[in-house]
């Protein structure tokens, strides 16, 4: 008896830990899998041992918790977690039990896709979007509606006719996979560390204190139920499609079907089919379909009655463990990466994998020789979930995760909210070095043909170059002595370099690879300075007030300029002739403003305010700032100020667009 009471509490203790990890860090360790197994072990003791009730289980709460970042508030109708299966028998002891509680045998059922992303509840009031909680402890959630604002597909006012006056929608946060490959490889190419998988990404994203970059992160909603008071439609279907008339985003793949053996067809088509969904599903839900009969059913403390999840499950196997290998990243990142005994899994051969996080892992003490298990499931690279404990390697062969640089020696460093190890010797720690240079010739920024990563590596380790100043400064010489150089690569290399000297400063910028400054942060940035000088004397504040720049960016970028290497290398580069400012030629110099009294009130697209007032100036405009019957026009850009545009329309004065202007002047 005592060994069942201290089993209970310790599952109760392990899924509260998975449930944290899963749900508030975004960074599972187990698979789904395992996972449920665990639950339902204690579920089962807890029937069969009543005595051990506790009404804090686990087994009796949903799985999320609140975050002390965000207000909480309470949601109208509680949201409840699905109960869920791995096979067809439960499905069908699901439907023994409804019939027998309706005592009716012919139910329609709503099936539908499993969105496997982080659910939402959304509150709208007379049409309009009120509030957007996280499920949270399923009572109360996190407020993440400054967040939910920023994506599209949440409509921040409906246009339909009629809607309920009041109800609260609820959907799944998700990345569709083309985006988030997109969004991994936009990374990549900026030198921050890759994201894991569509659902932690979705997860961690909602989450985050900066809304600025959850507008940067390409986050969709998919609704799945509607609930309120003030409804008159009776069945789940045509609630999905009363959300559909409303505007919400409602994937077309639900299917009301009159017989069990129609939904286990469902089931077994989507098992199959979900890998060419463009979103990763991790499993089926089906409904009751008829709103009276769901009503009937009811809910037990964690799950609705009328539904269930059928999940599908990865395939898992276990092997043995034969290494660890450590790699440095371009970004100074470390990948720890599993080396395998050779398995089979969904068809084909794996020999590595990749191990969750740094930490866990340090948390489970590998051993060499330890038999892990490894699961593939939608995603693409392989992973270890867990270890068999009665089947581990020796004590002795535990593996030693280093605290130096595997590659400099540099003692490993850790932000807070990322999970692995980097190396902040990013100037002399060679894979970050080859990488900065690697990057700095691609296509994207100084588009230096000739210049291969073969190449890179070669020169960089005969000690021709060390970093991106010294591609202006190569000794033609002796590279055309190594082997392999014959003097037309060399020629094409040197052509290469000195047509790289006209690039814009825009595509300069992004080379020097600031992390963070990716393309498009490159761009956006450059419509507010004139020069890298404006940009070294921009504080964390007078970046980070730049809309498109993230609060992550603004310190990476003053990080870079505080280091004097950095600064040395920018010296290099302007003393043989980047373009380390804007093309003056866009400041024309003409009178066609001449006698205009003209006030600059916005944000603008393509300019700074200040490079605005440098153009009118130059063109023969003044400058005022309070609008009179005097003022020629305005230019009128985003955010203006309302009592300047009252004004103006009170006087009739014309607010021009910053293309009217472009207009005007060109
Ligand atoms: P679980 O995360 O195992 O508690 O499963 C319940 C969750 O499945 C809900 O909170 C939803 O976030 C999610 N879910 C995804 N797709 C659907 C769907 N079509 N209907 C209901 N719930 C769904
Ligand atoms: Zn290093």
């Amino acid at each position: 008896m005592k060994e069942i009471k201290s089993r209970i509490l310790e599952l109760r203790g392990l899924i509260k830990d998975h449930n944290h990890n899963y749900y508030d860090l975004n960074n599972n360790i187990i698979s789904d899998f395992e996972y449920d197994k665990l639950l339902e072990e204690l579920i089962d003791l807890e029937n069969k041992y009543p005595e051990f009730y506790d009404i804090e289980s686990p087994s009796r709460r949903v799985g999320g918790g609140l975050s002390d970042k965000f207000d909480s508030d309470t949601h109208i109708f509680p949201m409840y977690s699905l109960d869920n299966t791995y096979s067809d028998e439960e499905i069908d002891s699901w439907h023994k039990r409804i019939v027998k509680t309706l005592d009716i045998s012919d139910i329609e059922f709503c099936c539908e896709l499993k969105y496997d992303g982080t659910s939402v509840n959304l509150l709208y009031e007379n049409g309009k979007l009120i509030k957007g909680l996280t499920r949270g402890d399923g009572v109360q959630g996190d407020d993440i509606t400054k967040n939910l604002k920023t994506i599209n597909s949440i409509p921040l006012k409906l246009n339909s006719i009629s809607f309920p006056k009041k109800f609260e929608i609820r959907g799944e946060i998700i990345i569709l996979t083309e985006s988030f490959k997109a969004l991994n490889k936009n990374r990549e190419l900026n030198g921050e560390s890759l994201f894991m998988n569509p659902r932690n990404t979705a997860s961690g994203s909602i989450k985050l204190l900066d809304s600025k970059e959850v507008a940067r992160r390409p986050l969709e909603c998919f609704l799945y139920s509607i609930v309120s008071n003030d409804l008159t439609i009776n069945e789940h279907s045509n609630l999905l499609n009363l959300a559909r008339d409303m505007g919400f985003k409602v994937p077309k793949y639900d299917k009301v079907v009159k017989s069990i053996d129609f939904v286990k067809e469902y089931i077994k088509y989507w098992n199959k089919e979900r890998e060419n969904l463009p979103f990763e599903i991790d499993g089926i839900v089906i409904k009751v379909n008829n709103i009276d009969y769901q009503k009937k059913l009811g809910f037990t403390s964690k799950f609705p009655r009328w539904a269930i999840a059928y999940k599908f499950k990865a395939e898992n196997l276990v092997t043995k463990l034969n290494s660890i290998s450590f790699n440095v990243g371009r970004t100074g990142a470390i990948t720890p990466v599993a080396n395998l005994e050779p398995v089979l899994i969904s068809g084909s051969i794996v020999k590595r994998a990749s191990l969750h996080s740094y930490d866990q892992m340090i948390k489970y003490k590998l051993r060499v020789n330890d038999s892990v298990f490894v699961e593939k499931g939608g995603e693409i690279i392989p992973k270890i979930t867990g270890i068999d404990s009665n089947n581990r390697g020796l004590q002795e062969d535990e593996i030693v995760f280093p605290y130096l640089c595997p590659e400099c020696d540099t003692t490993l460093q850790k932000h807070e909210s990322e999970a692995n190890y980097f190396c902040p010797n990013t100037i002399k720690c060679r894979p970050q070095a080859i990488g900065r240079i690697q990057h700095f010739v691609s296509r994207k920024a100084m588009n230096i043909d000739g210049f291969g990563d073969e190449t890179i590596r070669l020169l960089y380790d005969k000690g021709l170059i060390n970093d991106i100043s010294d591609i202006y400064n190569l000794d033609y010489y002796r590279i055309s002595k190594l082997e392999g150089f014959a003097q037309k690569s060399v020629d094409n290399l040197k052509k290469g370099i000195e047509d790289s000297k006209t690039k814009s400063f825009q595509k300069v910028l992004y080379g020097i690879g600031i992390r963070y400054v990716g393309e498009s942060a490159s761009k956006n940035i450059i419509r507010h300075i004139n020069s890298i000088y404006d940009l070294i004397e921009m504080d964390f504040e007078t970046l980070s007030a730049i809309n498109e720049i993230g609060d992550k960016t603004a310190n990476s970028i003053v990080s870079y300029f505080k280091d004097d290497l950095n600064k040395k290398i920018l010296e290099k580069l302007y003393n043989v002739g980047l373009n380390l400012s804007k093309d003056e030629k866009f400041i024309n110099t003409s009178n066609k403003l001449e006698g205009k009294k003209i006030i600059v009130s916005g944000v603008f697209k393509n300019y700074s305010r200040d490079e605005l007032i440098k153009i009118i100036e130059t063109n023969g405009g003044e400058i005022k700032s309070s609008v009179s019957s005097n003022t020629s026009f305005i230019i009128g850009g985003d955010k203006m100020g309302g009592a300047k545009k009252n004004k103006a329309q009170d006087l009739n004065i014309p607010i021009i667009t910053e293309e009217d202007f472009n207009n005007l002047i060109s």
